[in-house]
C-alpha cells in the first residue's frame, strides 16, 4: 500500500486493511507474540531478521536486519529501553533490537506498523510510526511520538515502563522513492528539494532529509525544510536539525513558522527577532520569501496535520474535494512535483 495515500491522523481504510491482515495473522500464527506482550522476544523468537553482508570490512560480517520485510514471523516484540519528555505532549521513545549489532534495515521514507490489543477488544489497534534513528545504528530504533487525549495507540505507547514490550509488524511501508541526485560538470547547480512539515510530521522529512545527507552517492541534493509550529517550544528534534545545518550549510537550512508566539516573546522580539523564526503559519509569502521559485526539476515532499495539508494542496485534481488551488499550486508546483507521505 501506498503511504502517501495515508492520513498520519486518519489511517481509516489502511487501519482497517492491516487490522484485517494483523487479525487474520494473529489468529493464525502471532497469538503467541499478542498474548505475551510484556515479554521480550529473543531474536531466534523473532525470526524477522535476515542477514546481510556490510562491504566496510574485507570480513563480511553479518548483521540481523529487523525489519527486512522477509518471510520470517510476522511480528517482533521490542523493550521499551528509554522515554523522555520533549514538548508537553510528546515523548522520544527508544526500543531495544534483539541484539546490540541488529539493525532495522528500513529503507529511506519508510514507517513501522505497531499493534496493541485493548482490553476487551476484538480488535487489535495498528498503527504506523516513523523511526528517527537511522536504519542502520545498532542496538536500537528510536521514535517521536505525540499523545493525542483520546488517542488509541498514542496513550498506550506513552504509558509504557522501560523493560515493556510493544509489539512491531515486521514488515516496513514504504514511503515515497528517493533517487540521488550529484551535480556534474554537464548540471552543476544542486537539486532544490523544499520540505514542509507540521507537527510530528516532522519525523519522515527529518527520516528524508537525513538519509539524502547520509549518502555519499548524493552530492547534489539541497534541501530547505519550513517546519509549522505551534509555539517554539514545539520544534521536535531542534538540536538534530541544528546539528544538520552545521555539518552541512550549503545544502540544508531550516525555518520555523511558529503560530503562537507568546505575546512576552512579540513585544521583546524574541523568535522573531531570529530570522530562523517565522511568525505565523506556512503561508504563500513565507515560501515565496524562503525557498527558490519552482523549476522543473524541484520536488516538495510534506507531512504535517490535515489542515495544514489541504491548505498547501488544495482540493480537486490536488488534494480531496473542494477544488480550490493550494498555495503550492499558486506557487507554480505541478502535482508531480508534490510528495506527500
Ligand atoms: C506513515 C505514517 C507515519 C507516522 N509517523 C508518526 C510518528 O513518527 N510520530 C507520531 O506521533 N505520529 C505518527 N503518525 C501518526 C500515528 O500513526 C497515529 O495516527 C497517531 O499517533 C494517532 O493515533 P492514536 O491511535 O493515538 O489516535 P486515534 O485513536 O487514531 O485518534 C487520534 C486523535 O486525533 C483525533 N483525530 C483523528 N482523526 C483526525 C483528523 N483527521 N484530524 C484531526 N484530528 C483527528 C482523534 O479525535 C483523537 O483525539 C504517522 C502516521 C502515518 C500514516
Amino acid at each position: 500500500m501506498r503511504y502517501s495515500n495515508l492520513s498520519r491522523l486518519a489511517p481509516r481504510s489502511y487501519t482497517v486493511t492491516a487490522t484485517a491482515a494483523a487479525l487474520a495473522l494473529g489468529i493464525y500464527t502471532g497469538s503467541l507474540v499478542i498474548m505475551n506482550q510484556r515479554r521480550p522476544l529473543a531474536l531466534a523468537d523473532a525470526g524477522t531478521t535476515t542477514t546481510t553482508t556490510s562491504s566496510s570490512t574485507s570480513a563480511a560480517t553479518a548483521k540481523q536486519v529487523v525489519f527486512g520485510g522477509g518471510l520470517g514471523f510476522p511480528f517482533v516484540s521490542l523493550p521499551l529501553e528509554s522515554a523522555e519528555m520533549v514538548t508537553h505532549d510528546t515523548k522520544r521513545l527508544r526500543f531495544r533490537l534483539p541484539s546490540p549489532d541488529a539493525v532495522s534495515g528500513l529503507p529511506l521514507t519508510s514507517a513501522v506498523l505497531t499493534m496493541s490489543w485493548p482490553k476487551g477488544s476484538w480488535t487489535p489497534v495498528v498503527r504506523p510510526y516513523t523511526p528517527v534513528s537511522s536504519s542502520d545504528e545498532p542496538g536500537h530504533m528510536d521514535f517521536i511520538i505525540k499523545h493525542y487525549p483520546s488517542g488509541k495507540q498514542s496513550t498506550h505507547i506513552h504509558s509504557l515502563h522501560p523493560g515493556q514490550t510493544l509489539t512491531f509488524l515486521a514488515m516496513p511501508i514504504k514511503g515515497p522513492r528517493w533517487k540521488p541526485s550529484s551535480s556534474t560538470s554537464t548540471s552543476p547547480s544542486p537539486e532544490h528539494v523544499t520540505l514542509i512539515a507540521g507537527g510530528a510530521g516532522i519525523t519522515p522529512i527529518y527520516q528524508l532529509a537525513k538519509g539524502i545527507l547520509r549518502d555519499t552517492s548524493d552530492t547534489g541534493t539541497a534541501m530547505t525544510l519550513v517546519f509549522g509550529v505551534n509555539t517554539d517550544k514545539d520544534v521536535l528534534l531542534r538540536d538534530e536539525l541544528r546539528d544538520l545545518e552545521r555539518q552541512h550549510p550549503s545544502r540544508f537550512r531550516a525555518v520555523y513558522a511558529v503560530s503562537e508566539l507568546s505575546r512576552a516573546q512579540a513585544e521583546e522580539g524574541e523568535g522573531t527577532s531570529d530570522p530562523q523564526f517565522r511568525s505565523g503559519r506556512i503561508s504563500r509569502e513565507l515560501l515565496e520569501e524562503v525557498v527558490p521559485k519552482p523549476d522543473r526539476a524541484g520536488r516538495v515532499f510534506i507531512c504535517g496535520p490535515p489542515a495544514m495539508e489541504t491548505a498547501l494542496v488544495g482540493g480537486g485534481r490536488w488534494g480531496s474535494g473542494g477544488g480550490r488551488p493550494g498555495i503550492l499550486e499558486q506557487l507554480g508546483y505541478q502535482k508531480s512535483q508534490i510528495h506527500r507521505f
